[in-house]
C-alpha cells in the first residue's frame, strides 16, 4: 500500500510507501506517518502519483488555476521551447537536465502538458521521457494536478 503525506513544514504532499513509520520530505522535515495524516490510501502507484499532484493542487489553491490554463492551452511558441532546451542542454547529468527543463517548462508555460514535455526531453535525447518525467513526480519536483499536465511543486 502507498499513502499520501503533507509535510507539516513546508506543506507539500508525499507519497510513501506504507507501513513505514517515517518519511523524509525534499525541504530536509521528517515526517511521522501517523494514521491520522494520511490523506489517501492506494495500492496502485499511478493512482498514488494523482493524488499526490491533486492534492498540492489544492493546497496551494491552484485547482482553478489549472483549470483555466488548460481548458483553452495557449499556443506554444517555438522560442520558449528554444530557451528551455537550449538551458536543460547546459545542465549537468540527465538528471539535472530533466530537472531543469522542466523547471524550465513551468516558468515558461505554468502547467505543461505530456506533449510538451515529449518535445523537449526528444530535443535534449532523454531516452524514456515518459520515465523521466515519473521519477520527477516521484522526487516531489513535479506534480500532475491534471491527467496529463504537469507543472513544478
Ligand atoms: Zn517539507
Amino acid at each position: 500500500m502507498f499513502g499520501v503525506v503533507v509535510c507539516p513544514h513546508c506543506k507539500r504532499a508525499k507519497g510513501v510507501a506504507l507501513p513505514k513509520k517515517t518519511t523524509t520530505c525534499q525541504c530536509g522535515s521528517e515526517i511521522r506517518v501517523t494514521r491520522g495524516r494520511i490523506r489517501f490510501e492506494t495500492a496502485d502507484a499511478r493512482e498514488l502519483a494523482e493524488a499526490v499532484g491533486r492534492i498540492n493542487a489544492e493546497l496551494r489553491g491552484g485547482t482553478k488555476e489549472v483549470e483555466a490554463l488548460t481548458a483553452k492551452p495557449k499556443k506554444r511558441s517555438k522560442d520558449a521551447y528554444l530557451r528551455v532546451i537550449a538551458e536543460a542542454g547546459r545542465a549537468g547529468d540527465r538528471r539535472a537536465r530533466a530537472r531543469v527543463a522542466a523547471e524550465g517548462l513551468a516558468r515558461e508555460f505554468v502547467v505543461f502538458s505530456g506533449e510538451d514535455w515529449r518535445r523537449v526531453a526528444d530535443a535534449l535525447g532523454v531516452p524514456d521521457p515518459e520515465g523521466s518525467l515519473q521519477e520527477l513526480i516521484r522526487g516531489n519536483v513535479v506534480y500532475e494536478p491534471k491527467r496529463g499536465y504537469y507543472r513544478t511543486v
